[in-house]
């Protein structure tokens, strides 16, 4: 018996052993909980085997896809088996089953990054089509909504759940903002792009409604201009949810995230100090 980490599996681990190979596992145990997003499944890697790493263990591998006598050894016996100890160890499973269990158990919560881009929701709330066609997508505008800064993603929802009710009273069919950045850097999907919306006063054809929350003095942090910058870039994409995809970038429109108040006859405060950060795309608070 080595007491050198080796690639291969040497011995059985039980509770109180201690080594490097006990080290190992508990480095891949880390490094698969961080894969599947389960943080708290994470050990001290002291290379001794304890309860907490026994546990851990027993529920990772549960986490897995693992059942039957390798499971019930560790979790009753307090022994992690050969067999476990490649799979929590191995940078990749082992068998073709193992392999689609990985895939199938991997969360599907989409990660604050920007190669995958921002979170996205829906409002929740049917918005009924009350103007028709959108007619050919030739614009995009910058509003915001004269209103408070909501600091979760759930406030965000709820204030704009309230706006849609307001805009639905108002015989708007619900949220006149196609998108909406909240200062999560999260987008909520409000009115479907192709359909006429009413977020500017005439001139509703062909433009589609871009709305923060806030009001004049506030401005977009530092997530909210990454998240316009992906709008920008994928609102065409397949990375956009069908209903929501824009038939061309926003950068081809021949108007691209014009401030509220500079189109003709709009007597408006909007998008207040807003406005560099929809002229820059997202490139400038
Ligand atoms: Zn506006």
């Amino acid at each position: 018996m080595s007491d050198r980490p080796n690639k291969f599996v040497h011995r059985e681990l039980r509770a109180g052993m201690s080594g490097p190979d006990v080290r190992k596992v508990q480095e891949g145990l880390n490094r698969r909980a961080s894969w599947r997003d389960l943080e708290f499944l994470r050990v001290v890697e002291d290379g001794v085997c304890g309860p907490v790493t026994i546990d851990h263990a027993a529920k990772l591998l549960y986490a897995m896809g693992l059942f039957g006598r390798p499971i019930i050894r560790v979790r009753r016996d307090e022994v992690l088996s050969f067999y476990c100890q490649r799979l929590l160890r191995g940078s990749r499973p082992r068998t073709a089953p193992m392999k689609a269990l990985d895939q199938a158990r991997r969360p599907r919560v989409r990660r604050w990054r920007l190669d995958q881009g921002p979170r996205i929701v829906r409002l929740g709330r049917a918005i009924s089509n009350v103007f028709g066609p959108l007619g050919t997508f030739e614009a995009t505008s910058g509003h915001y909504t004269a209103g408070p800064v909501p600091t979760s993603d759930a406030e965000g929802l709820a204030l704009f759940r309230a706006y849609h009710e307001h805009h639905r009273r108002l015989g708007w069919g619900g949220l006149s903002y196609a998108f909406v950045v909240l200062p999560t850097g999260t987008i909520i999907l409000g009115h479907e792009p192709m359909q006429k919306a009413a977020h500017v006063l005439n001139h509703n054809s062909g433009n589609v409604g871009v709305v923060v929350p806030g009001t004049t003095g506030d401005t977009a942090n530092a997530a909210q201009q990454r998240t316009l910058r992906w709008l920008v870039a994928n609102a065409h994409t397949s990375r956009m949810p069908s209903s929501h995809r824009l038939p061309k970038p926003i950068g081809q429109a021949s108007i691209v995230l014009r401030p509220h108040q500079d189109w003709p006859d709009n007597f408006t405060g909007c998008p207040g100090d807003f406005r560099p950060f929809y002229e820059s795309r997202g490139q400038r608070a």
